[in-house]
């Protein structure tokens, strides 16, 4: 019969790669937790009708990238593509928004149906960071520095670089939207497909059109900076002034526009190019209009989300995985015959309780002290303990270094806190 494999974009992480996820995962939240945030979770379904009215009819995402399907009682459920929306929803419903401020992150997977290629799954994981109530932009400009120090405690900061771009109000983008068709309009047949579709569609997303001669187009076309209204203007200026004040580096885009409908003002991203195609590591901005959008209180919002795989891609090309693991294994519990393998597992029991932190694993399944003495070495265990009949008779057990010339011994059960102390490192 055929084997059952996994669905095609969605990754088994293996033990030999958890490590570097887990380095991934403890800095984020070290980081998060030094600038106040606290963290939400939220359910992986939500109504399809959540993602339609946030995200936006004709953005990529909603138009074909969403896992949508009918539950049993015929509701329409999507496996969330994203996190924000479901952040505000869950926000609003549990008045987390009314006259506060909050900031909050998540971490967890997403679920689109794109091409899978590196960089690009079907299920891949987020950490996600949403700030509501503030009006920036000095909220704005804390995630940047916040995301700033993350890379450099993930030893990337050599590696990313930031854009950033404001878009300004919706009235704004409206009326440049409409300069831009009309231009593009006298242009559409050298565009690429992609971008003709999207002129009747989401103009502004053909501004971050990858083909070459669409770009060319658009080096005549108007630019988003002229139609920002004074506002969005001031609001991006003094963005651009906190960010030199804490010596974050950046670039203006002006064509950096984002493939959500919500944004409006400040959007950015951090972009890698170590890693080819898929080279936007983190991505975000202001929703002001979000919350209300989806039927709460005007209320102001930023944020972004950061692909882990990415990240964990990034570290393992440069080689910056760590090299120790915290599931490292440190004594091997070998016993052989009834009795032994009950006082193994007492023995094993009471190190843990004496010894927190460090990592005991007791053989099972029997075999012969040779064998067991195969797998302890492979555990990578820095020491053996060695439970025989005679040994348990008499209440003793026989400690083996296993990574270093030290001699064997046996002591006494009692005595064996004394006699690892100075046989483990730290
Ligand atoms: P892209 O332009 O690469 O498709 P996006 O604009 O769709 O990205 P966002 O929705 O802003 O991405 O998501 C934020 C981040 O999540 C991205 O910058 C990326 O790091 C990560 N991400 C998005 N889609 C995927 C995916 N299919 N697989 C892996 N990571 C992803
Ligand atoms: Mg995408």
């Amino acid at each position: 019969m055929a084997k059952i494999q996994a669905i095609r974009g969605m990754n088994d992480i293996l033990p030999d790669q958890t490590p570097v996820w887990q380095f991934v995962e403890d800095t984020v939240r070290k980081v998060v937790a030094s600038y106040g945030y606290q963290e939400i979770r939220m359910p992986i379904v939500e109504q399809t009708d959540l993602f339609r009215r946030s995200i936006g009819e004709v953005t990529d995402i909603v138009e074909k990238e969403m896992y949508t399907f009918d539950d049993r009682n015929g509701d329409s459920l999507t496996l969330r593509p994203e996190g924000t929306a479901s952040c505000v929803r869950a926000a609003e419903e549990h008045g987390l928004l009314f006259n506060q401020t909050q900031r909050l992150w998540y971490m967890g997977p997403m679920f689109r149906h794109e091409r899978p290629q590196k960089g690009r799954y079907r299920q891949f994981n987020q950490v996600g960071v949403e700030c509501f109530g503030m009006n920036g932009p000095d909220i704005d400009a804390e995630l940047l520095v916040l995301s700033a120090r993350l890379w450099r405690e993930l030893g990337l900061a050599e590696h990313t670089r930031l854009e950033i771009n404001s878009i300004g109000t919706a009235a704004a983008r409206q009326e440049y939207r409409a300069a831009l068709v009309t231009y593009l309009s006298g242009h559409k047949d050298q565009l690429d497909s992609d971008s003709q579709r999207r002129l009747d569609t989401n103009p502004l997303r053909i501004l971050d059109s990858k083909n070459a001669q669409t770009q060319k187009i658009l080096d005549g076309a108007p630019c988003l900076d002229d139609y920002l209204d004074a506002e969005s203007r001031e609001h991006f200026a003094r963005l651009r002034e906190l960010l030199d004040a804490a010596g974050v580096a950046y670039t203006v885009n002006p064509r950096l526009v984002r493939g959500l409908d919500y944004y409006s003002k400040t959007v950015f991203e951090w972009i890698t190019d170590s890693l080819g195609a898929q080279g936007t590591v983190c991505a975000g901005g202001r929703y002001d209009g979000l919350v209300e959008q989806l039927g709460g209180k005007p209320t102001y919002a930023v944020g972004f989300a950061m692909g882990l795989e990415r990240l964990v891609l990034l570290l393992q090309a440069l080689e910056l995985v760590p090299q120790k693991v915290n599931s490292d294994i440190d004594i091997y519990v070998a016993a052989l015959g009834d009795a032994a393998v009950t006082t193994a597992l007492t023995l094993s029991e009471q190190l843990r309780t004496d010894l927190p932190g460090r990592s005991i694993v007791t053989h099972c399944g029997g075999g012969s002290f040779k064998s067991q003495m195969k797998r302890a070495d492979r555990s990578g265990a820095e020491v053996a303990l060695l439970l025989g009949e005679n040994e348990v008779n008499a209440g003793l057990v026989t400690i083996k270094p296993l990574r270093s010339d030290s001699a064997q011994q046996t002591v006494n059960q009692n005595e064996l806190l004394g006699a690892l102390d100075g046989l483990m490192g730290q």
